[in-house]
């Protein structure tokens, strides 16, 4: 099995992929955004400056990121997709390096390509389960909780993410454009990027598994 990168405009499926994946084929989940929420719910200096820096959608300093990247890399025995890094150009230098250094591959990078109303609604209308992290959505009519603010699986209440508003939506998806889509000319280059579409989640699965 390859390592996988995705590259994804904010809520276009990255992280349910991933977990088809993970499923079925044991690969290593790992998602940046997911190891920055952990450290942004310390106390602590960095786990403030954090928390107000996802809250608002703007990107975290390399620094952070690459620290993070780097201590869970090092642990890594087994094919892993990267969820939402790298987010720019500098990132991808810097991660050629990275892998070079830990002898990794950089495997095949998939862009998940989807409309931006459907993203805005997978965002805007966007609920998790604060027990067992099962994720919801009151705007797109797919896993639409039963019952108001209750998740059907375990019955742990829901919440939003703190990023998860029209505002921040707006700020990410610039973002994205700006800094994130020209990673797609950088990997193309390469030879080893390929496209796959994200509008329903029910082909994603089978189209990643046609390029693995
Ligand atoms: P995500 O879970 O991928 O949507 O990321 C949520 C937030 O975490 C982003 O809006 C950024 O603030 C931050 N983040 C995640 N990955 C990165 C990265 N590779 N570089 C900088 N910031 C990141």
């Amino acid at each position: 099995m390859k390592n996988i990168i995705l590259i994804a405009a904010p809520a276009a499926g990255k992280g349910t992929l991933s977990d088809l994946l993970v499923k079925k084929y044991d690969y290593l989940h790992i998602s940046t955004g997911d190891l920055l929420r952990e450290v942004s719910k310390e106390t602590t200096e960095l786990g403030q400056k954090i928390a107000k820096m996802l809250k608002n959608g703007e990107l975290v300093t390399d620094e952070i990121v690459f620290e993070l990247l780097e201590n869970k890399l090092c642990q890594v025995d087994k094919p892993y997709i990267l969820d939402g890094f790298p987010r720019t150009i500098n990132q991808a230098y810097k991660y050629d390096e990275l892998i070079q250094k830990l002898n990794k591959d950089l495997g095949i990078v998939v862009v998940l390509n989807c409309d931006y109303e459907i993203l805005k609604k997978r965002i805007v209308g966007r609920y998790l389960c604060k027990d067992c992290g099962s994720i919801y959505n009151t705007l797109t009519g797919v896993n639409t909780p039963k019952q108001e603010g209750i998740c059907d699986n375990c019955g742990g209440a829901l919440y939003k993410r703190s990023d998860d508003n029209e505002e921040s939506f707006k700020t990410r998806y610039e973002t994205y454009l700006e800094k994130t889509k020209p990673l797609i000319d950088f990997y193309e280059k390469k030879g080893n990027l390929y496209y796959i579409d994200s509008q329903t989640t029910d082909t994603m699965l089978k189209e990643i598994e046609d390029l693995l």
